[in-house]
């Protein structure tokens, strides 16, 4: 992989008009993705000989204030995880703005190489006029003009030289990734809002630049050393249509993200408890086994009164799958929502677990001597052994004389007292009855 040049600073600086001509074939090489980083553009770029891929993180035409606040955060938190240097563009005729500091101290606490380019300035007699104000943030600055040219090949040999070495890799990739996660959920359940308030602090990463699948568009979290990969997060931003007032949600996308994904979590919109489409997608991750737990969100709008009766209701319908964790949070005031990332890494903790044969059948032994299985047309299925065959999720195999004689009533004994014994709570655990000869 090419070292990554990340172009950034606000809208209307010039980032397109520069990247348009650091580009070696523009037209040929650059693509755009979708989701969050729909506009960001990539395209390899020839920096004195050495191959980069050049990326252009802004490209939205935010109008608001807060919106290009907002654009900058996300800038500076790709331009940390993507780039091994940053090409920091301002604007030499709009002079510094508040903008631009903030986003020259996010990029100073990113610890990467910046060089800072003072756009627009096209003749020669205004240059110190022009740059003056930047130098007080203390990055290796040049004056350019990138509609005529003007020192881009001063700026293109600094850029150079901060590269690092052939075979070098950006530190992110030393990065463990602990978690794969999936957010599903009806559409206004709060999705974006959660991953928002999980991502909105300064550890916000856009990244999967080696992704190629459309809608497959990741997002990072990075705590210390660890590093939770959000999956198909494209998905979780698009608005869905209503039509004909009826809601387009679909069981089948959600699923295919899931797949994707470690752990799923689900999100639930507390003022309307769990729907019937929530209690479908719900029975099948509990189908599919996957490790899952439910985010009942917006419990800012649940008066306290009510708070108990809703904890109840959630219980009920989730009876069939009482092993899955119910977290309640307010994304909107970012109550409880610091609690996601470690249950679902306490869930897929478990979910490694591992028992050695001769443990588990002399365990279950007294089990099943407890509870015999019960007589099926007057015959009783044999227990010989069991082993488990799997984790993520602890599968567990029973070698049986007649498997179609074990009642599902006595396969969740079985798993019951295996979670017991083993310290199972909150992970699916899966059991299967083979036939024996
Ligand atoms: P971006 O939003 O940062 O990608 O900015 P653009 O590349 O779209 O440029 C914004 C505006 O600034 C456009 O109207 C460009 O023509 C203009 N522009 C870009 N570079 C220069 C320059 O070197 N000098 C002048 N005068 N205008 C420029
Ligand atoms: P998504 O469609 O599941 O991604 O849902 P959004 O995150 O877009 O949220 C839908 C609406 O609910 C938005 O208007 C949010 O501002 C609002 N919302 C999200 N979380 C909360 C919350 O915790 N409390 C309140 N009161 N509103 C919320």
């Amino acid at each position: 992989m090419p070292p990554i040049v990340a172009i950034v600073g606000r809208p209307n600086v010039g980032k397109s008009t520069l990247f348009n001509r650091l580009a070696r074939d523009h037209r040929a090489i650059t693509h755009d993705r979708p989701g969050i980083t729909r506009d960001r553009l990539e395209a390899t770029a020839d920096l004195n000989g050495r191959f980069v891929t050049l990326v252009d993180t802004g490209g939205m035409d935010y109008e608001a204030e807060e919106e290009i606040a907002r654009q900058i955060v996300v800038q500076a938190e790709m331009a940390l995880t993507l780039a091994d240097v940053v090409l920091f563009l301002v604007d030499g005729k709009a002079g510094r703005t508040s903008l631009d500091d903030d986003m020259a101290e996010r990029l100073r606490r990113t610890g990467k190489p910046v060089v800072v380019a003072v756009n627009k300035v096209d003749g020669q007699e205004r240059i110190a006029a022009m740059t003056s104000d930047f130098h007080a943030w203390g990055f290796p600055l040049f004056p350019l003009s990138a509609a005529h040219g003007h020192g881009l090949g001063e700026v293109v040999t600094a850029l150079a030289d901060l590269l690092p070495e052939a075979g070098d890799e950006p530190e992110v990739q030393h990065l463990r990734t602990v978690l794969r996660l999936a957010v599903l959920g009806r559409p206004n359940a709060g999705k974006s809002s959660i991953l928002n308030a999980l991502l909105g602090e300064e550890r916000l990463i856009v990244s999967d630049i080696a992704g190629t699948t459309r809608d497959a568009v990741d997002v990072a979290v990075i705590r210390g050393e660890k590093r939770y990969q959000f999956v198909d997060t494209a998905g979780v931003r698009k608005r869905t249509r209503i039509t004909d007032g009826v809601e387009q949600y679909s069981v089948g996308k959600a699923l295919s993200s899931a797949k994707r994904a470690d752990v799923a979590i689900v999100v639930i919109d507390a003022t309307g408890g769990i729907g019937v489409q929530d209690k479908r997608l719900i029975n099948f991750l509990d189908g599919e086994r996957k490790p899952f737990l439910i985010a009942v969100n917006k419990t800012d709008l649940v008066p306290q009164k009510d708070m108990q009766d809703l904890r109840k209701d959630i219980a009920e319908e989730l009876r069939m799958c009482s092993h899955v964790p119910v977290l309640y949070m307010s994304a909107a005031k970012n109550k409880g929502v610091g609690k996601l990332l470690p249950q679902a890494e306490a869930i897929w903790a478990e979910c490694q677990i591992r028992v050695g044969t001769g443990e588990l059948n002399r365990a279950m032994r007294t089990v099943m001597d407890k509870h015999q299985p019960p007589l099926v047309n007057n015959r009783r299925a044999k227990f010989y052994y069991l082993t488990q065959a799997a984790e993520a999720p602890p599968t567990f195999v029973f070698f049986v004389s007649d498997p179609e004689r074990v009642r599902d009533s006595y396969v969740k004994y079985l798993e019951n007292s295996l979670r017991k014994l083993f310290g199972i709570a909150m992970a699916p655990v899966k059991v299967v009855c083979r036939g024996s000869h």
